[in-house]
């Protein structure tokens, strides 16, 4: 099973955020070049994924062919990939445009990925 911390907030202007394994900036002008360790990005607003990595691509294709609207979609992932040493956060980004607007990047960090 996965780590999961449920929320880590932003308020205010966008902030960078980095890889906490190797310290490159995660989201890099769209996922451009992304580390390793970066496994996906998923937007809860959205409902997709910014970024996937090339080796759990095969996942989301699956993922997209399930026709059930209650599956989650990052805990789907995070079950097929079943590994110890993924930790998967929220990053909640908060500030004013019309109104209040917040987004929410789930991010999963695969610690042990050296590929
Ligand atoms: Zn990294």
């Amino acid at each position: 099973m996965s780590r999961i911390i449920p929320n880590v907030c932003y308020a205010g202007e966008f902030q960078k955020y980095y890889c906490p394994v190797c310290g490159k900036e995660i989201f890099n002008e769209g996922y451009k070049d992304p580390c390793a360790h970066l496994l996906f990005s998923y937007v809860i607003e959205g409902g997709d994924f910014e970024y996937v990595a090339p080796r759990i691509g095969n996942l989301v294709e699956e993922l997209a062919k399930e026709d059930d609207p209650d599956i989650d979609p990052v805990e789907y992932v995070l079950e097929k990939v079943n590994s110890e040493s993924i930790l998967c956060f929220t990053i909640v980004i908060e500030g004013i445009g019309c109104g209040p607007v917040s987004i929410s990047d789930c991010i999963a960090i695969d610690f042990d990925n050296t590929l």
